[in-house]
């Protein structure tokens, strides 16, 4: 079922999306070359306590999880793209590192994700990753009133065709609002023109992510973590996105701490 918020409830939502939008512009601030992705996890851990938040993952087991997922953060390295189950590895100089984090704040959720290099990036890391943000700048250009689903989905399909990647459908935005996860789905390539009318309280999480050379994923072992079939690396950008009668709002925007 597709839920509309009111602006009053939309408001009430900023608080959640600021603070997924500080968590994520600290980690990206404190991750080097050397940092271990369970320190990660823990820093995250912390930040939430400290801001009396709470986290949507740690509890969080869908259908396709072998278990809860037992941490707060997901960390995606290299070739592994979402879904990563932080483990005991300390980052090389090159690792393209994707971070997700989702948490609500006085009963409202925010996600949001970002992919950056630590150390020496090679230049077809950070090609991937600005054209997934790039992605994300259309899919937020396209959410407005008067458009449909499938014009988001299309408008970051057009990205990526047009930087030579595939796309892979299995995973896409979705509908947020007390929970992380509702309706409706927003597939990463789609038909303009098509699918569920926008309308003003719509908000959702739109997230591009591609990986360099496949569209096909497998699952680790720990049953959480999705890697691209042929060992090449993906990178994944996702804001929260309120549809207004005034234009989209950013509620994940990290540009109030000056950062991108
Ligand atoms: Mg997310």
């Amino acid at each position: 079922m597709i839920e509309l918020r009111t602006p009053a409830e939309i408001e009430a939502m900023r608080p959640a999306g600021r603070f997924v939008a500080e968590v994520l512009a600290t980690l990206r601030d404190e991750t080097k070359v050397g940092t271990n992705l369970l320190s990660l996890d823990r820093r995250a851990h912390e930040l939430i306590r400290r801001a009396g938040a709470v986290s949507c993952y740690i509890d969080y087991h869908p259908s396709f999880g072998a278990s809860p997922f037992g941490k707060v953060l997901c960390t995606s390295i290299n070739d592994a793209v979402l879904h990563g189950l932080p483990f005991d590895y300390a980052l090389r100089d090159g690792d393209l590192v994707s971070l997700d984090f989702a948490a609500s704040v006085d009963g409202w959720v925010a996600d949001s994700a970002l992919s950056f290099v630590v150390g020496t990036p090679r230049d077809e890391d950070l090609a991937l990753i600005d054209t997934t943000e790039r992605a994300l700048d259309a899919a937020i250009a396209a959410a407005v009133v008067g458009n449909r689903i499938g014009d988001i989905s299309h408008s970051i399909a057009q990205v990526a065709h047009g930087a030579g990647y595939e796309i892979n459908t299995d995973f896409g935005g979705h509908g947020v609002g007390r929970v992380m996860h509702g309706d409706p789905h927003v597939p990463n390539d789609g038909k303009a023109g098509r699918g569920y009318p926008l309308r003003a309280g719509l908000v959702v999480a739109l997230e591009p992510w591609f990986l360099a050379t496949t569209d096909e994923l497998v699952t680790d072992p720990d049953g959480w973590t999705l890697r691209s079939v042929d060992g090449s690396r993906g990178s994944h950008s996702e804001h929260t996105v309120a549809i207004t009668d005034a234009g989209p709002i950013v509620l994940t925007d990290r540009s109030f701490l000056g950062v991108d």
